[in-house]
C-alpha cells in the first residue's frame, strides 16, 4: 500500500497518515498503572502509557473510534482530545453518547472525509461482534473502518476493531478487498467469564486472513494492558504455521517508530 504511514502509539492507538490527512484510532493516552472497571465483573490494568505524547501528535483531522464505552480503546486522556478532532467517527450508540463533532456508523454505512487539497477518503464501517454470541447488550456496539481513497493499487486499509471471528467480520472478505489489515488481537478473556473470548485469537486471525486475504497484516492491541492473554509470541507462533502467503503478510510494526507502508 503507497502512500500511507503508521505510527503505532500503543494498544488500539494507530496514527494513520494518508493524503494529507492526521487520522487516529482508539486514542489512549493515559500514563500507566491504573486499573480500569469495564463493567460486569471485568476490567483490566494499564501497564505501559503512550509511546507519543498527545502534544507530539497534534493536530489530529479525524478520530476513528471503535467504541467508547471501554477505556482500553478509550481512556480519560483520550476522550480529552476528542473535541480537538475535525470529526469522530464511532458507533451510532457512541456518536449518541458523545455529542459534539461525532459522526455515527451502522456497520456498512460509509461516511466521507473531504478537505481542499486532500484526498477524499471513504470510511466504511465493518461489523464487529465484541464477545460470544448473544453478549452484544453486554459488550455494546463496536465497528471497524474500512479506509477506500481513489488510486488504491491493491484494496482498502482496513482496521478490524475488537471483534471475535464471527459471520459479520466474514463479511468483509465478500464485499471488501484488502490491501493491509490492522487486526485487534489480544484473545482477551476476564477470570469472571471463564474460556470466553472478546477479540480475536491469533488461531482467529489465521482463519480470518484466509478468507479475507489481506496482503499484509498489522497486529495492534496485543500488548499494554493486562486483560490481553496473547503477546507477539503466540500472534508469531500462529501465523509461523499458516499458509505461506499468509506468513509473509505479518508485519510488526514497532511502538512509537513511523513506518512507510510500501508496495
Ligand atoms: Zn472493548
Amino acid at each position: 500500500m503507497k502512500g500511507v504511514r503508521v505510527t503505532h502509539i500503543g494498544g488500539p492507538t494507530i496514527l494513520i497518515e494518508v493524503g494529507g490527512w492526521r487520522l487516529l484510532t482508539d486514542p489512549t493516552f493515559d500514563p500507566p498503572g491504573r486499573k480500569y472497571d469495564f463493567g460486569w465483573g471485568t476490567g483490566s490494568k494499564k501497564l505501559t502509557g503512550p509511546a507519543i505524547a498527545i502534544r507530539d501528535l497534534a493536530p489530529i483531522d479525524a478520530v476513528l473510534l471503535t467504541h467508547d464505552h471501554h477505556d482500553d480503546n478509550l481512556d480519560p486522556a483520550g476522550r480529552a482530545l476528542l473535541p480537538s478532532a475535525r470529526v469522530v467517527v464511532t458507533t451510532v450508540a457512541g456518536a449518541n453518547r458523545l455529542a459534539g463533532n461525532a459522526r455515527g456508523l451502522e456497520p456498512w454505512a460509509t461516511t466521507r472525509l473531504e478537505a481542499p487539497n486532500r484526498l477524499p477518503i471513504d470510511v466504511v464501517a465493518t461489523p464487529c461482534r465484541h464477545g460470544p454470541p448473544l453478549t452484544r447488550p453486554l459488550a455494546g456496539a463496536v465497528i471497524g473502518f474500512a479506509l477506500r481513497w481513489p488510486a488504491q493499487e491493491h484494496g482498502v486499509l482496513w482496521v478490524s476493531g475488537d471483534t471475535v471471528l464471527y459471520r459479520g467480520v466474514r463479511k468483509v472478505a465478500t464485499r471488501l478487498k484488502v490491501d493491509t489489515a490492522l487486526l485487534h488481537l489480544g484473545g482477551v478473556q476476564f477470570p469472571v467469564t471463564g474460556p470466553l473470548r472478546y477479540t480475536m485469537t491469533a488461531r482467529e486471525a489465521v482463519k480470518l486472513c484466509e478468507i479475507v486475504r489481506p496482503r499484509t497484516v498489522i497486529p495492534i492491541h496485543y500488548e499494554g494492558w493486562s486483560h490481553f492473554r496473547q503477546g507477539r509470541k503466540a500472534i508469531e507462533r500462529r501465523f509461523a504455521n499458516a499458509a505461506e502467503d499468509i506468513r509473509r503478510s505479518i508485519r510488526w510494526v514497532p511502538i512509537g517508530l513511523g513506518v512507510e507502508l510500501e508496495g
